[in-house]
């Protein structure tokens, strides 16, 4: 600690010595307590001096904070540096170990591809060098100093991913990853936000490269800018089609699965067969290919690996499974880094059900079997895993480190041979396996069959979107999770929700709150249609109901008499003007009434809804409902010794009356993506299906009920298994409605029937088993909302519970 505190110029408070082999940010992810230096950032939303309480409980002892608070004086065995700024001492700590190791670093930048082209460079080089790389895409300001951190002191080649958004950043991760070789992989054409120009962006990314030996890339403009702007020693080795590029490259032949390319290069020429048809993995392979070449690879050693390039797959996915299982399926990386984001990934997952894991060995993770495996029961101990189940010949010879339930095989194959279905059960399931051992046929396994027509919900755009809300107040959040949260699921979204610390959530239902409680959510939930059959139960699992009228509140309070149950919380709905439910003005003086005795509720929240606020039209009657909100909550507020929080905000509220948040804000259609004030929010579900059969129809001929559309040419027809019973509204038939596939928009024709629809494919080259976009990053769900003049609620809510969700995210 004390060689720490001198690196990053911090004043050390020592408690008892430790040794530190980690590094982490995010109290939720300490693996290795004992042994970890936890930083405490400051972000937007968090600020991490206020879990240093909780990590000292769970066993940690150092941490680099910036305000030494009174009360850490009682955890007298904490170490702590104390240093202005902790980003900054973060940063200082990773420059000065990216000093000590021997590794040369290759540093990645540019607007896509930098994690293909890292994984695929690891896939190209792993074999000849012990290769250290960034864990998934960490490439910001605080993901680069986590990756250098991590570098091995063992390692030959350590790659790093630089990612930037604003100005000035590019200058703070050069000096901490000063790259010995740069790949600049491809200038998107998207004006970033806080650039004014494209070569401004360029001129920041070419920042990265001011200590470069080598600078990679594709001839062209964006390199011959950057060659302007590194100092003129530098060497470039570029590629391209023109004489000008050092590698000369041509593509000879292409079909739909693979691109074959000759390639020149120091008087050779041959021939590489990349196992990907499109552009970009052409770009990704090629910048790739040119270190292999720096590093005098054989021409023959290069076009064999390159055949064997293989998809990386950056996603992990939570599927339904077998006998009620819930899978957590993840493709990623098999390094102990990401095995211990899967595990957290897995803790957001419904907690009543019991956690398995199935694990293969480690692919060169360069730490020997007896201090990795250890590591990995602890992480396994630490996540509650019930039942550990190790594939691979590393992680059998070391089982003895499991526990004695564990069970070992040698190879996926073994474990399909001797496992049966039927042991599978009401668990949440992680599997995580290194590609070589081909775990999707585990997933295949283990998974539930369906028919082809899922939702898919991407939880990093709903994060996104709940942090750009969070960015626009410092008001408590509750994010509305009714109607199983707008379609995409009541479980799986409030565990997110709940992980990422939202304040309150909001159901119509106490079933759904009920529903909630049993998957493991503890942080408080309201009720909005608490009705009376229900109250026992919504005392027992702690749901706070509504309260819009008198009766209610009288008789919510004699079932809590009934319970002894003193000091429930409560939320009084006031009708400002929506005049749907909740007390009037002239209702306060008996609401009031009631609370001169003594009772078993008390009042959490006062709150009303807005009628109109996504539109202007209506802004000056929501401003009149606000202020006699305002009043109202005043006279009632006045009458009570203790603080009442006040909400009257829901989405579009939250972007267009930003003074009025007053001490809670309630989410609902933002965390979906669908913005009243044109915010940059990603949409988060997409309907999707595929092409199950395709036929040739000739000119002339009527497709499908009530015969009313017609083929205008030869056409070809297909059919996809989505219907009005999955919540494909009938009104968007006969060419009303679009869909999306093979990158390109088709027409809906003929009548929807209940179960299928036909498109018209004729202007593709789309076949059967293509994947079909109905809403989702391609249609946006307000498009068809906006064609069926309703609103994207209801599109979004009528999908069909027969059609599976799956979840998804980096
Ligand atoms: C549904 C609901 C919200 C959220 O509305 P959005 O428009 O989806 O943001 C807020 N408050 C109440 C009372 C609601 O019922």
């Amino acid at each position: 600690m004390k060689e720490i505190a001198e690196i990053i110029n911090g004043t050390l408070h020592a408690g008892t010595p430790v040794e530190i082999t980690e590094y982490s940010i995010d109290s939720r992810s300490v693996v290795d307590p004992a042994h970890t230096l936890f930083f405490a950032l400051k972000g937007n939303n968090h600020n991490a001096h206020d879990y240093i309480h909780t990590l000292y409980a769970d066993g940690v002892r150092a941490f680099v904070i910036s305000e030494f608070r009174d009360s850490f004086r009682q955890l007298a065995e904490a170490n702590f540096i104390i240093v202005p700024d902790v980003l900054a001492a973060l940063q200082l700590l990773a420059a000065y170990h990216r000093q000590q190791v021997q590794a040369e670093v290759i540093g990645i930048t540019g607007s896509n591809g930098k994690t293909v082209v890292k994984e695929w460079l690891y896939q190209l080089l792993a074999n000849d060098y012990f290769v250290y790389r960034s864990p998934r895409s960490y490439n910001s300001q605080v993901g680069v100093p986590l990756s250098l951190l991590g570098i091995a002191p063992k390692a030959d080649i350590a790659i790093i991913e630089a990612g930037i958004s604003q100005r000035g950043e590019m200058q703070r991760l050069q000096q901490m990853i000063r790259p010995n070789m740069g790949i600049f992989t491809h200038l998107g054409d998207a004006h970033a936000e806080n650039f004014s120009s494209q070569q401004e962006k360029l001129a920041e990314k070419a920042l990265l490269f001011s200590s470069c030996k080598w600078i990679i890339g594709q001839d062209g403009e964006a390199l011959d800018f950057i060659k302007t702007q590194v100092p003129p020693t530098t060497s470039f080795l570029t590629w391209g089609e023109n004489h000008t590029a050092n590698v000369q490259v041509k593509t000879l032949n292409v079909n739909s699965i693979h691109r074959e390319v000759e390639v020149t290069y120091q008087y050779k020429t041959f021939v590489l067969e990349i196992p990907f048809a499109d552009i970009a993995s052409f770009e990704n392979c090629m910048n790739a290919v040119c270190v292999l070449l720096l590093k005098q690879q054989e021409p023959s050693k290069i076009t064999e690996k390159v055949a064997r390039l293989s998809a990386i797959a950056m996603r992990l996915e939570i599927k339904e499974g077998i006998n009620n299982c819930t899978l957590v399926n993840d493709y990623y990386n098999s390094d102990p880094s990401s095995f211990q984001l899967a595990l957290n990934t897995l803790a957001t997952q419904d907690a009543s059900k019991e956690r398995v894991v199935i694990l293969s060995d480690f692919m060169d993770t360069g730490k020997e079997g007896s201090n990795l495996y250890p590591a990995i029961a602890e992480m396994l101990r630490q996540a509650n895993i019930s039942l550990f189940i190790g594939i691979g010949q590393h992680l059998s010879e070391h089982r003895h480190y499991f526990p004695n339930n564990s069970r070992f095989y040698e190879d996926t194959e073994q474990f399909l041979r001797q496992e049966e279905r039927e042991n599978f059960k009401e668990q949440v399931i992680l599997i995580k396996g290194a590609r070589v051992f081909q775990f999707e046929y585990i997933a295949g396994f283990l998974q539930k069959q369906s028919h082809g027509t899922i939702l898919e919900v991407d939880l990093d755009a709903m994060v996104h979107n709940l942090n750009h809300f969070r960015s626009l107040t410092d008001a408590h959040i509750a994010v509305m999770v009714k109607a199983f949260s707008y379609g995409s699921g009541s479980r799986e979204i409030a565990s997110l929700l709940q992980y990422h610390r939202v304040d309150y959530l909001m159901v119509a239902f106490a079933d759904e709150g009920i529903e909630l409680r049993a998957a493991g959510i503890t942080i408080p939930i309201a009720v909005m249609n608490p009705e009376r059959e229900a109250f026992d139960n919504m005392i027992m699992f702690n749901l706070e109901p509504e309260i819009y009228a008198l009766d209610i509140l009288e008789d919510f309070n004699q079932a809590l008499n009934k319970h002894g149950i003193k000091r429930f919380p409560v939320h009084v709905k006031l009708n400002t003007g929506m005049n749907r439910s909740g007390f009037d003005e002239q209702d306060i003086p008996r609401l009031l009434d009631f609370f001169r005795s003594e009772r078993s509720v008390y009042i959490r929240s006062l709150f009303s809804h807005l009628a109109g606020s996504d539109e202007s039209v209506h802004d000056e009657f929501t401003l009149g409902q606000i202020h006699l909100f305002e009043r109202m909550t005043e006279r009632i507020q006045a009458r009570f010794d203790y603080k009442i929080w006040r909400h009257i905000l829901n989405s579009a509220g939250i972007e267009r009356f930003p003074q009025y948040h007053f001490d809670m804000v309630r989410l609902g259609i933002g965390l979906h993506g669908i913005s009243a004030a044109h915010a940059n929010l990603q949409p988060v579900s997409s309907f999707k299906t595929y092409i199950s059969s395709i036929r040739d129809v000739p000119e002339g001929q009527s497709i499908g009920y009530g015969r009313r559309s017609y083929t205008t040419r030869p056409s070809r027809i297909a059919v996809i298994p989505v219907g009005y019973a999955d919540g494909l509204n009938r009104h968007l038939s006969n060419r009303i409605g679009e869909v999306y596939v093979k990158d390109q928009r088709v027409p809906i024709i003929g009548n929807i029937c209940m179960d299928t629809c036909m498109i018209d494919v004729t202007d593709t080259n789309a076949t059967i088993g293509d994947e079909v976009e109905i809403f989702g990053k391609h249609i946006p769900v307000t498009e068809l909302s906006d064609k069926l003049g309703t609103i994207p609620y209801e599109i979004l809510t009528g999908i069909s519970f027969r059609v599976k969700r799956i979840y998804y995210k980096e």
